[in-house]
């Protein structure tokens, strides 16, 4: 009972729990709660951060942390570049994204920061 999440939608740390679901009465939010006995209804449940630790959504802006190669390309995604309207998509690289001068491509989270 003692390491209940934050409020994946604000943030506050008085969720408390309700059956399978986590809520949060300060914003009204409810979400499942991971683990195994919750995950086939957990579909919206994702819980994609950044570096920092701060929870990514659809078409947030973000900062590239690190210098990412591209794979099989001699491009380089520079520290620093912004990318507007990410997507969160399940797998390894868990941003699809499209980057100016690159084109579509997929980052992992934790070489990004919100911006
Ligand atoms: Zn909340």
């Amino acid at each position: 009972m003692s390491a209940l999440p934050h409020c994946p939608a604000c943030d506050a740390d008085y969720t408390y729990e309700d059956g399978a679901m986590f809520v949060c009465p300060m914003c009204g939010h409810e979400w499942a709660q991971s683990g195994d006995d919750a995950a086939s209804s957990a579909e919206d449940s994702r819980d994609i951060r950044d570096a920092h630790g701060n929870v990514l959504i659809d078409g947030d802006t973000i900062t590239v942390i690190k210098d990412l190669k591209i794979k099989g390309s001699s491009q380089v995604v520079k520290v620093g570049t912004r990318v507007k309207n990410i997507r969160l998509v399940d797998g390894d690289h868990d941003i699809d994204c499209k980057i100016d001068g690159i084109g579509a491509m997929k980052l992992k989270s934790e070489f990004v920061k919100k911006a």
